[in-house]
């Protein structure tokens, strides 16, 4: 009964699933009810699915576990590195979200970036990214990739010309992230998807900064990796990554013979694949205030005149761009910085509002107490001084990522504290 009852409804979600349109307003307003319809119960009807604590699955007959190697056996687990239901769970959540037909989860972002590179690049092969990403992952495509002879020429991702000129007959992918870390910059999913089909490359976007505001790959995008560590969780309480692709990419991740995923093992643990689950249920409502409070910050700053960078301003080099990628609905992002020209000074501010209660001096972002950091000695510390110097990354840039306060006035009145006691307005 409760079976034929889960397939029915089960049934009316995958049709509802393949219903997208192509105007980009009903499209993301779909991807999001895609999620809240999405109904996974556990096996006593319990609302949320019940978290699957077993590293292998038993047969009944032998035969079945063959089959499931050689991925015969849908609807069967065989061990948890390949595929767990909490894990699957998961990611057919994301998956709805970001509007592919599939996706897998892993045990960072980082593990969702290096897996899918992997995935995509022999030795030899060259790969085009944005010069302004996460730290991590330049230092990943620059030093890291050097093991395998694969190259990366990195090129300022808003200049499309300088994309097509950068493209070899060796090149497998280009990179960039929706909104990058840390400049802010917007890049042009459509024209980039352009390129890469033009060129028979694919395009792997990380939407880390932009859930719910931006679907890469309505967009065009071939591969959408994201951090869940930052605004689809939550809650800091652990490190989690996602790839969301075409069910033929994610299968050939987790072959068992080639796959990267499966062969590298940077699966995500089950416990954690449960709890993040519950927490993206309510990510549409904190993008939301995420984005209200940064562009009420933002403002302020700018109202008293610090030099500050938002992608909501019209006079954002990006703002046009994301205007017509975006769904208003969530608003230009919850990630704000401002320029105080010295590193000194930015580590003077970010403690004085440390102990003003304005939030905490830390790394990561997309938690509900505001986060701040020197980018250019933090989390783009692995990019060299004069490429930092050269992407207009000032040594006394401070990123912030705006909380959910709820009296964001009360916020600014910290900072502004701050600020003038330090005579920087
Ligand atoms: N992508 C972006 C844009 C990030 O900012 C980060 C981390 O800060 C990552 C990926 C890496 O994610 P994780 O720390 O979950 O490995």
């Amino acid at each position: 009964m409760l079976i034929s009852y889960l397939c029915t409804v089960l049934m009316t979600t995958a049709t509802k699933r393949i219903c997208f349109t192509q105007n980009s307003m009903i499209m993301y307003k779909e991807a999001v009810t895609n999620l809240y319809d999405l109904l996974q119960f556990g096996e006593y009807g319990d609302v949320n699915p019940s978290i699957t604590d077993s590293a292998t699955f038993t047969f009944l007959q032998a035969k079945t576990m063959a089959d499931c190697f050689t991925g015969d056996a849908p609807g069967c687990y065989l061990y948890s590195r390949h595929w767990n239901p909490s894990n699957k769970y998961l990611a057919d959540a994301m998956a709805a979200l970001e509007g592919t037909d599939s996706a897998w989860v892993t045990g960072s972002g980082m593990g969702a970036i290096t897996t899918t590179t992997l995935q995509i690049c022999n030795a030899g092969d060259h790969i085009v990214a944005s010069a302004t990403i996460y730290g991590g992952s330049y230092a990943f495509f620059k030093n890291y990739l050097q093991k395998f002879n694969i190259q990366t020429t990195f090129v300022d991702i808003t200049d499309l010309d300088s994309v097509k000129a950068a493209i070899r007959p060796n090149t497998k992918m280009i990179y960039t992230e929706t909104m990058t870390n840390p400049m802010l910059q917007i890049s042009d999913i459509p024209a980039l998807a352009d390129i890469a089909n033009a060129h028979k490359v694919l395009l792997v976007v990380d939407n880390t900064f932009t859930p719910l505001i931006v679907a890469p790959a309505k967009l065009g995008a071939h591969v959408v990796v994201d951090s869940m560590t930052k605004f689809i969780n939550g809650k800091n309480d652990c490190v989690a990554g996602v790839v969301c692709a075409g069910h033929e990419f994610i299968n050939a991740l987790i072959d068992v013979n080639v796959g990267t995923a499966m062969l590298l093992g940077p699966v995500l643990d089950p416990y954690r694949s449960a709890s993040i689950l519950k927490n993206m249920h309510t990510l549409h409502i904190r993008m939301q205030q995420h984005s209200k409070n940064a562009l009420y910050l933002a403002n302020k700053f700018r109202e008293v005149g610090m030099k500050v960078n938002y992608p909501g301003f019209e006079d954002h080099p990006g703002h046009a761009t994301l205007k017509k990628m975006m769904n208003p609905d969530f608003g230009w992002g919850g990630l704000i910085g401002i320029d105080v020209k010295e590193a000194s000074i930015a580590s003077e501010l970010m403690e004085k509002m440390e102990l003003a209660g304005v939030g905490y001096l830390a790394v990561s972002l997309g938690y509900f107490k505001t986060l701040f950091s020197n980018s250019g000695k933090s989390t783009s510390s692995e990019v060299p001084e004069d490429v930092q110097r050269n992407m207009g990354l000032s040594e006394g840039f401070v990123r912030f990522s705006v909380g959910l306060d709820y009296d964001i006035e009360n916020t600014w009145t910290k900072i502004e504290g701050c600020l003038k006691e330090m005579k920087l307005i």
